[in-house]
């Protein structure tokens, strides 16, 4: 969420007094707003659409705000998302009660438009730093591609979620061949242009959403293949290695070739050999190795 544009920021209302709905609406029209009037809207709404802010009644029927509040935040893909909880209770209890389920803010009725104006555009405000330093701390600067922080954490989730389906993880790590040849001969600058061409070919050879690459070293990319069994890894493997060759930057410091080529390692997960995702990683680094011991330019595992 990024956007300076209220329009463009979505605000997910949730009240069973029609009343209060209605006020809340007019207070806050300038943002793109969604509402529900019960628990079940509230939480589906939430994760479908992903609004920005959430701002929540108590006393609702079913499931009163705290316990909704305590539900959104078990949820991933939410729990990131403000809460502000707005309601007639006013004594210190119920307020500590909201800040402790994990609320944000916390306003009293009745429905004051420009508190509530300015206290949505602060909580906005944190919420638009916090989501710049998340991208940030992800991203690998040179190339724009998630790190090897980002990559880290993914894995473990991909790792868990293999595991516990019992599904196939395929993992493949990259390395520019003689890379050290290329910045001496072409300068250091280059060579940052050849490891952005090279991440933006590894991102477009692997097209499905559950794909995922990252630049984990100076020059060593990892892609990450969760349901991709050993068979669609070789393949997707031998796609990158054709693709890279195909970009045709020229290398004249190569003794393999007189133009960029990489080596990969794969390595599958087996759950009889891999304890952990750092020993399938480490798999997929020795198949690296075996790569460049074996001549380069091509993929092992
Ligand atoms: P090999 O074929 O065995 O992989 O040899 P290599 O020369 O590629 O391997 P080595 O590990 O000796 O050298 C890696 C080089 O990558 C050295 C380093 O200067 C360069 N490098 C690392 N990060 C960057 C970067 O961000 N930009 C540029 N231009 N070069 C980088
Ligand atoms: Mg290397
Ligand atoms: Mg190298």
């Amino acid at each position: 969420m990024m956007n300076l544009n209220k329009k463009q920021t979505t605000l997910l209302l949730v009240d069973d007094s029609p009343t209060d709905l209605a006020a809340l609406c007019c207070a806050l029209k300038d943002y793109h707003l969604l509402t529900a009037t019960n628990v079940l809207d509230a939480l589906n709404i939430a994760i479908l659409q992903q609004p920005d802010l959430i701002l929540l009644a108590i006393n609702l029927p079913g499931m009163d705000g705290y316990e909704i509040c305590r539900q959104l935040k078990k949820h991933i893909s939410i729990q990131l998302i403000p809460v502000i909880f707005i309601t007639h209770l006013t004594d210190e209890e119920s307020e500590t009660k909201g800040f402790s389920v994990g609320a944000v803010d916390f306003i009293s009725k009745p429905i004051r438009p420009a508190i509530i104006q300015a206290r949505v555009a602060v909580q906005l405000h944190f919420k638009t730093i916090h989501d710049q330093l998340a991208l940030t701390a992800h991203t690998d600067a040179l190339t724009g591609i998630p790190n090897r922080r980002h990559f880290e954490a993914v894995m473990q989730n991909e790792w868990s979620h293999a595991l516990r389906y019992r599904k196939p993880l395929s993992l493949l790590i990259a390395d520019v061949d003689y890379f050290k040849q290329f910045n001496d001969y072409y300068g250091h600058a280059a060579g940052d242009e050849c490891l952005i061409a090279i991440a933006n070919t590894l991102n477009s050879t692997l097209r499905r959403a559950t794909d995922m690459v990252a630049r984990i070293g100076g020059e060593e990319f990892v892609c990450l293949l969760p349901e991709v069994s050993k068979k669609n890894a070789v393949i997707l493997g031998e796609r990158i290695l054709t693709n890279v060759r195909d970009l045709a930057i020229a290398h004249a410091g190569s003794s393999i070739a007189n133009h960029v080529t990489i080596s990969l390692g794969l390595a599958v997960l087996d759950v009889n050999h891999h304890s952990s995702w750092q020993a399938l990683l480490s798999q997929a680094d020795q198949a690296l190795y075996r790569a460049k011991f074996e001549g380069r330019n091509r993929l092992i595992g």
